[in-house]
């Protein structure tokens, strides 16, 4: 996909085209047919596909590795930050590249794992009996085909200790057509596979995206979403409020919201924590339980992700205060213990 493409279509002015091809220089562009469509029709989908002359500004806050996923690498392709899970890197291509994304800096870069780095990591795990959780992400890992998935997963099914494998993806709502019958059974070559699918606007939710989340979820495969907070997309409780609606009509969990991470070129995305949390406190007051993520920041520097949702507790004359839903406040204490 060039600049020249996105003029055509619509997508973007002639007269920002040289301005483009700088961008295009630094980020790779790429929709699918699905989000070309959609981004025609939403100014919330079009901000996160279609590149913009901001993403020429860098910030003193940007950072190529907002995550620090180099950090905690033991072997090429690994991260193992936290001592229960790893993220495996099965690929640095993605169907679609989102202008806000934490490893802009890597993705679309080679395609997969190379085999010999894939069997070093595998040897990790296999020989790291803490790791019970094993998450598959890139890139994409469902731009794969399901050949390469289904050896993947079956091979992770074979080290006892895995109990769980999790793929995060776009490719369900920006690609829905990967989610075939080869690839549903390629997910079932270990008997607990998680999908989080990586979601920002409603209006992503196509009918044929709906019909992909319906295979995998009639599959028996449980589904979580992640969401980023990004400015001029979501940063409404309303905008928020119809996609987990949407999600849990579909039969997927909201996981995470993500606070948007300092990616270079992408500080006009960014909001602040303080809006974030205004905006969680709105969704409790008017939905329900199921449909709240978990507001997270992954502290820059690759310390880890911790919950940063509004608080409703504090500590008060040897007492708790806490705040209910509508803003008014309560004493609790704790009960006495001898
Ligand atoms: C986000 C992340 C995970 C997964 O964290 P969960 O809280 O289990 O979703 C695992 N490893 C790393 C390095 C991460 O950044
Ligand atoms: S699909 Fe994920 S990894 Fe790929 S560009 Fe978008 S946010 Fe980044």
């Amino acid at each position: 996909m060039t600049v020249a493409d996105l003029v055509s279509d619509g997508l973007a002015p002639a007269a920002e085209a040289p301005l483009l091809e700088r961008v295009a220089q630094d980020f790779r562009l790429r929709l699918t047919p699905q989000m070309k469509m959609a981004s025609l029709g939403s100014e919330g989908v079009a901000r996160q596909f279609v590149p913009t002359r901001e993403e020429l500004v860098e910030r003193p806050e940007d950072m190529a590795d907002p995550i620090g996923d180099d950090t905690h690498a033991p072997v090429p392709g690994l991260t193992h930050r936290y001592p229960d899970r790893v993220i495996l890197h099965v690929t640095k291509t993605c169907e679609v590249y989102c202008r806000f994304c934490f490893r802009r800096e890597t993705v679309g870069d080679t395609g997969h794992l190379p085999a010999d780095q894939l069997e070093a990591a595998l040897a990790y795990i296999a020989s790291t009996p803490a790791i019970r959780e094993v998450i598959l992400t890139g890139g994409d890992p469902l731009v794969l085909s399901a050949r390469r998935i289904a050896d993947l997963v079956g091979r992770l099914a074979a080290i006892g200790h895995v109990d769980l494998v999790r793929l995060h993806t776009r490719v369900p709502v920006v690609a829905p057509d990967r989610i075939n019958a080869s690839l549903v059974e390629a997910l079932r070559q270990h008997p607990s596979v998680w999908v989080v699918v990586h979601t920002n606007h409603a209006d992503e939710m196509t009918p044929e995206a709906a019909a992909a989340l319906s295979r995998l979820a009639d599959a028996g495969v449980p589904l979580l979403s992640q969401t980023v907070l990004l400015r001029g997309v979501n940063d409404s409780a309303d905008t928020l409020e119809a996609l987990f609606r949407a999600l849990l009509r579909l039969r997927v969990k909201p996981y995470y919201l993500h606070h948007c991470d300092l990616a270079r070129g992408a500080g006009h995305f960014r909001t602040t924590i303080a809006a974030g949390q205004a905006i969680m406190a709105a969704l409790r007051g008017r939905m329900s339980g199921t449909a709240l993520p978990t507001y997270v920041l992954d502290i820059p520097g690759g310390y880890g992700k911790v919950p940063i949702g509004p608080t409703y507790l504090a500590q008060q004359d040897g007492a708790w205060q806490v705040t209910d839903p509508n803003g008014r406040l309560h004493r609790y204490e704790d009960p006495a213990r001898g």
